[in-house]
């Protein structure tokens, strides 16, 4: 399956709900790559230069890290893709190595959030530090200013959350990622959702969708 959608749209929340529901593992490109980063390890160091500019990291890179990460046993039942393809370049890849693995993407889910709402999501976001459990400090806060519930790991501002940078991210996903759904449509595969209201809301709008 893949998730698609701008920064914010609530992607990465439904495909947690996802995992649990369909025991399948969630592969968010993002994730990894602050993961590199946190390790300091050459891939996320080079990411970083485009990830701190709010562009996207060169196909190269992402698609050599997904390749990997669908070998993994635990893609054998299926996977979520979560941020990735982000291009047309990376949908063509996907295709090939999908193909070579004899899969194939089943659905794919265009999550549809206004602009402005979206800023207004992304600009409250933390993060904890341990965990990586995402919170909203209007939406959803942590019971304790700064603390994370789960694990009590501190809770961050991505850089990238910051108001200038998510413009930026705005604008980059209308000009390479939003071209994705048409290529999407053209093998019939999308199915649009409106990413408004609660994480439950949308959670049941995904259920109806994949269930139809
Ligand atoms: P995300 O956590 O999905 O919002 O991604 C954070 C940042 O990681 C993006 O703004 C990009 O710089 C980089 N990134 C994540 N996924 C991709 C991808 N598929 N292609 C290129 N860059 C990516």
């Amino acid at each position: 399956m893949v998730l698609l959608g701008p920064p914010g749209c609530g992607k990465g929340t439904q495909a947690k709900i996802l995992i649990e529901t369909y025991g399948i593992p969630q592969i968010a490109t993002g994730d990894i790559l602050r993961e590199a980063l946190s390790q300091k390890n050459p891939l996320g160091l080079e990411a970083q230069t485009y990830m701190d500019k709010g562009l996207l990291v060169p196909d190269h890179l992402v698609i050599k890290i997904i390749e990997g990460r669908l070998q993994k046993g635990d893609c054998a039942g299926g996977f979520i893709l979560d941020g990735f393809p982000r291009t047309l370049g990376q949908a063509e890849a996907l295709e090939t190595t999908l193909a070579a693995m004899n899969q194939q993407i089943e659905h794919v889910l265009s999550i549809e959030v206004e602009e402005g709402e979206l800023i207004r999501r992304l600009t409250g976001r933390r993060i904890c530090r341990k965990c990586g459990e995402s919170y909203h400090l209007i939406f959803n806060p942590p019971r304790q200013e700064g603390q994370c519930d789960s694990c009590r790991g501190e809770l961050y501002q991505r850089d990238d959350d910051k108001e200038e940078t998510i413009k930026k991210r705005l604008n980059v996903y209308q000009a390479q990622t939003a071209p994705l759904i048409s290529f999407y449509q053209k093998k019939g595969a999308v199915r649009s959702i409106s990413g408004a209201g609660s994480i439950d809301a949308i959670k049941q709008k995904i259920e109806r969708a994949l269930s139809s």
